[in-house]
């Protein structure tokens, strides 16, 4: 894969015993050190006019300020230093250049994946939020709108989090399909079966809360079933993944049961389901907070784009995640 880096990412320095430390990115890279077809892009940081095709003006200034002073405690567990303005900006640029790079034809071994952070899915227009500053995949989605490179964008988040930024900023859009599987009950309490969008953007916005100790075999159900379907009748001309590793079975912040195959099962049935739509296809990291899980995990899917086939991957599931795809279903969706 080609994968989208910058050393400024490991400048967002979050303190000793935060979960989301520059350490993700070098066990990361560590993982993919030698591996076949590893090739980094070292892609411009995000221009200011692209951050607020997403975001308020009031919103960035004063997050420029709060970083050119030193920083702090954004909130409760969102925490910003000097480094982070940069390493915001380079964020949301890595997760553009996917964008373009994927609508640009690289696809196959090429296929783009920005590793950035910090992560963005929880940031909203006006807030940080989460660990997130920017909304990379957001602001991704937004530039090759804006740049009529593309029609219709499909953003889907597997993070383990709902992604309610993400949400919020395209809820009474109908250009960008928002999807996402996420843990029932965890942070930050929104992505409700009934959250289907509103106005132009009703029923483009698609929830899937499934219970805790949902496998992989739930998350293929769900695609199968569900997710490929509905982004077939959207018909986009991108599918973004706001790739957390967060679902893994033994990362430390979730409950949910993805194993690190399954991710490449995903991976895989998402490719397809791009392919179907004939639609390009970019990864974005967003969480992920076991160092090895989460390598182990980005290193699965590079080899898939690389040609390995991932053993199991069978659709089984459980009775529980079943009864809220049935809900899913109920909802006035296009294709389901
Ligand atoms: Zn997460």
């Amino acid at each position: 894969m080609n994968f989208g880096y910058r050393d400024t990412c490991l400048d967002h320095e979050t303190g000793p015993r935060h979960p989301e430390s520059p350490d993700r990115l070098r066990a990361i890279r560590r993982k993919l050190k030698d591996r076949y077809g590893v090739r980094y892009v070292e892609a411009d940081p995000a221009e200011r006019a692209r951050i607020l095709a997403v975001h308020t003006e009031a919103y960035v200034d004063e997050l420029e300020a709060f970083c050119e002073s030193g920083g702090g405690n954004w909130d409760a567990d969102t925490v910003a230093g000097e480094g982070t303005w940069d390493a915001a900006l380079s964020s949301a640029g890595l997760a553009e250049w996917a964008a373009h790079e994927a609508l640009d034809g690289s696809s196959g071994r090429d296929t783009p994946f920005s590793l950035g952070r910090p992560p963005g899915h929880h940031a909203v227009a006006d807030d940080a939020m989460g660990f997130c500053f920017f909304n990379n995949a957001a602001v991704a989605a937004q530039a090759v709108l804006d740049d009529e490179l593309a029609e219709r964008v499909a953003i889907f988040d597997w993070d383990v989090h709902h992604g309610n930024g993400t949400q919020d900023i395209f809820y009474d859009r109908g250009d960008v399909f928002y999807v996402s599987i996420h843990e029932q009950g965890l942070y930050p309490g929104t992505g409700k079966i009934e959250e289907i969008g509103t106005g132009d953007g009703e029923g483009t916005t698609l929830n899937i809360p499934f219970p805790p100790g949902t496998d992989t075999g739930g998350y293929l159900a769900a695609l199968d079933t569900v997710i490929g379907p509905a982004l077939q009748a959207f018909d986009p001309d991108l599918v973004l993944i706001s790739a957390g590793f967060d679902a893994h079975e033994h990362d430390p912040i979730s409950r949910m049961r993805v194993s690190t195959e399954g991710y490449g099962h995903m991976a895989d049935r998402m490719r397809s389901i791009a392919d179907d739509a004939d639609a390009a296809l970019g990864f974005v990291l967003e969480g992920g907070y076991g160092l090895d899980t989460l390598s182990e995990s980005v290193r699965t899917i590079h080899e898939v784009f690389d040609g390995y086939q991932p053993s199991g991957g069978e659709a089984d599931i459980a009775e529980s995640a079943q009864n809220v795809l049935d809900d899913v279903c109920a909802q006035p969706f296009d294709g389901l």
